[in-house]
């Protein structure tokens, strides 16, 4: 079979002329439907070890009383890190449905109401880590946006764990959502410790940390901003990272505008 993946870029050339590139990209993307396949694969045999793992540590962990402490000891950290394990290959099956499969039924979601269930859930998140951070909304709420309730709340989620979990006591965190005549912006900013300018274009790629050492310690799996930018690329938008070393960061989520619709139209909206 001889069919081709072409992809074609269009350039304003001169006063009234264009010039365009095509580049053949069969290859290129056979080879990501592969690595793709592969991930999905590996993940989905892992899922079954993992739970026996998993169910062993916790019979074992019901028998602490009869066990020397260094073996409860080493128990614990079993448990501990099959469930990081499971929250790994579950988070690289999300991803890799993400990547095969299209966007289904998009319903208008009220975003403000999503962005305070979230900041909820942060709060307490913080309270458990022991910083005083109270993740702020401002929300929009005559727009609503058109899109996966599951995959808008994962992204949003996603952002807001992150602006907690790196920010030190005391820092702000706003999740905002913002719709003007030419922009629907959904934005989660904190006054953390940044990010340098060098790792921003690497950010999203899978397992990419800014420092793997102290990220890892965090417990994230690595995956959560790969998450989110399939994510947006899903409805059609983008995501865009501004931060500064020192002063915070801000992930803004840039949904278009044939996305969005006013809040008094009846709740029934067609999909795009
Ligand atoms: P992780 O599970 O490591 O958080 P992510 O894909 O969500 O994976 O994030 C990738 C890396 O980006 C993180 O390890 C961290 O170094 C950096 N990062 C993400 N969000 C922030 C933030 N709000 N402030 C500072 N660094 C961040």
């Amino acid at each position: 079979d001889d069919r081709r993946t072409l992809e074609f870029n269009v350039f304003p050339n001169g006063d009234d002329g264009k010039a365009v590139i095509i580049r053949d990209i069969t290859r290129v993307r056979q080879l990501e439907q592969t690595r793709s396949d592969f991930a999905g694969n590996v993940s989905h045999e892992l899922k079954t070890p993992i739970t026996v793992i998993k169910g062993y540590a916790e019979t074992l962990g019901d028998m602490t009383d009869s066990l020397p402490a260094p073996v409860n000891k080493a128990i614990q950290q079993i448990a501990g890190q099959a469930d990081r394990m499971q929250d790994i290959v579950e988070d690289l099956l999300w991803l890799n449905r993400l990547e095969n499969t299209r966007l289904i039924d998009p319903t208008p979601l009220n975003v403000g109401a999503l962005l305070n269930s979230v900041a909820q859930d942060a709060a307490e998140l913080a309270t458990a880590l022991g910083k005083s951070i109270t993740p702020q909304v401002e929300a929009d709420d005559a727009w609503l946006l058109n899109g996966s309730h599951k995959e808008v709340m994962t992204a949003v989620r996603n952002l807001t764990v992150n602006a907690v979990r790196y920010s030190s006591d005391g820092a702000s965190v706003t999740l905002s959502w913002k719709v003007t005549e030419s922009h629907a912006l959904l934005t989660v900013a904190d006054t953390g410790p940044g990010i340098p300018r060098r790792d921003l274009p690497r950010l999203t790629e899978r397992f990419y940390r800014v420092d793997q050492g102290r990220a890892r310690e965090t417990g994230g799996t690595g995956l959560g901003l790969a998450i989110v930018k399939h994510v947006m690329d899903r409805h059609g938008g983008r995501l865009t990272i501004k931060s500064r070393v020192g002063s915070g960061s801000r992930f803004i989520c840039q949904f278009p505008l044939s996305r969005v619709k006013p809040a008094a139209m009846p709740a029934i909206v067609k999909a795009d």
